[in-house]
């Protein structure tokens, strides 16, 4: 077992032993968000023939050489067609077919000319443009051509692809197996969040925000609950959660006596590769994996609630996207302008909680105080993890900073573009 490793080193080797799980078949309706496991390939052409883009009139195009305001030209009117319908008949010189948006062009026609540039009369149409050869005509195939592939692998399914998989006529879509997560904590001192805390006890928060940041990288968490501080009641949890594909526990595997993580983990076959990572929340996080791919990958995330939150953002949730079939497993990250100065010793990379702002075409990076890793608050104030290197000592206020962005959402805006 390795320990006091460096973060990127860290990250290297859970991720070293992620992989994407198996695929599954579900339905389209219940698959945004999820990540495409084969390719789409078309069976069909959209459109599957020439189609109007216009309510108006298909016409011959050399009909119409000349025609103006001044000199309209004046078409027959044979037959109509409407979306979803079929021209009864090839169009011939000197006729139009009234046609509308999506409905078939006829053949013989090579035009649509808008209605607006028209004047209907009887049983014929008199047309004021001189169109250019195709005009309003949306091309078979335009879209989609059968045989193209239309999806990639890893494509991350968004509106836009459920769409286009409902006009390719799929109803069902095979996408990567969402991760299933075991999550407990360990502690003498814990307590449901409705039960009283009183008497110096403290409520696992952690399997809630933990839980929640399973949901939010596209796991499905579930809370086995609170292991005492013994080996017996901690190896009985963990026992639950061996079914999982990833388990998290909160607490117990720091040095304090009371922490049995490790050893009930080695008597559950399930060595650790390391235990202590060089940062600043969250040094305590230990990593197991069992030999063979068996059993799920385990770790062990420090108690305080802020550590527990940063090692999972650092480390769980990338191995969680890579699970769930994302190649772009870590966070965005912007540049942002440090508004006060930072100062620490040399050693442990530091996650700063930072506050963002926009101010023109600046980002404003503003820690969010005490970032004691007890303080939970600093991450409802956060929108973004400032990274200061383990070896640097100072950031001057005004440098500009790598943020990683925690709230994809802050992008947004509140007023049009
Ligand atoms: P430990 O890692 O067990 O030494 O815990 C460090 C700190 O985190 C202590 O103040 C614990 O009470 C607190 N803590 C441990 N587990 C949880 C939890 N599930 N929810 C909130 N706080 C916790
Ligand atoms: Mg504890």
């Amino acid at each position: 077992m390795k320990t006091g490793i460096e973060v990127t080193a860290a990250q290297r080797t859970v991720l070293d032993a992620a992989r994407a799980l198996p695929t599954e078949t579900i339905a389209l309706t219940e698959a945004l968000g999820r990540v495409l496991a084969e390719p789409v390939m078309s069976s069909r052409t959209l459109p599957p023939a020439d189609c109007s883009a216009m309510d108006g009139y298909a016409v011959r195009r050399g009909d119409l050489t000349g025609a103006s305001n001044t000199a309209p030209v004046e078409l027959r009117v044979v037959f109509e067609v409407a979306a979803g319908g079929q021209a009864p008949r090839a169009l011939a010189p000197g006729e139009a077919a009234r046609i509308f948006t999506g409905a078939p062009v006829p053949d013989g026609a090579d035009t649509v000319v808008r209605q607006e540039d028209t004047e209907g009369l009887d049983t014929s149409v008199r047309v004021h443009v001189d169109p250019p050869l195709r005009d309003h005509i949306r091309d078979a195939g335009e879209d989609v051509c059968a045989g193209d592939e239309v999806l990639a692998v890893g494509a991350v399914l968004q509106p836009g692809h459920i769409g286009m998989l409902a006009s390719l006529g799929r109803t069902l879509v095979a996408v990567h197996r969402r991760p299933r997560v075991a999550v407990l904590s360990g502690g003498n001192e814990l307590v449901e969040p409705d039960r009283d805390p009183s008497g110096g006890r403290i409520v696992s928060s952690n399997a809630y925000s933990i839980s929640a940041q399973c949901i939010e990288a596209g796991a499905i968490p579930t809370n086995l609950g609170i292991a005492r501080d013994t080996p017996e009641d901690l190896e009985r949890l963990l026992r639950a959660g061996l079914e999982a594909d990833l388990l998290v526990s909160s607490a117990g595997v720091s040095v304090g006596d009371h922490d049995h993580v490790r050893p009930v983990l080695e008597k559950l076959g399930c060595p650790l590769v390391f235990w202590g990572v060089n940062m600043k929340p969250g040094y305590p996080i230990a990593f197991g994996r069992f030999p063979d791919g068996r059993g799920p990958l385990v770790f062990g995330l420090p108690g305080n609630p802020v550590s527990a939150m940063v090692t999972f953002d650092q480390f769980v949730r990338p191995v969680l996207r890579r699970m769930a079939g994302h190649t772009k497993v870590f966070r965005p990250t912007l540049r942002a302008t440090l508004a006060e100065t930072l100062m620490k010793k040399p050693g442990r990379l530091h996650f700063v909680r930072v506050g963002l702002e926009r101010r023109g075409d600046e980002i404003r990076a503003t820690p969010t105080g005490n970032q004691s890793s007890g303080v939970l608050r600093s991450m409802t104030l956060a929108q973004g993890l400032l990274v200061f290197a383990a070896d640097a000592e100072e950031i001057a206020a005004g440098s500009l900073v790598d943020v990683q962005l925690l709230d994809a959402d802050w992008l947004s805006r509140e007023a049009p573009a």
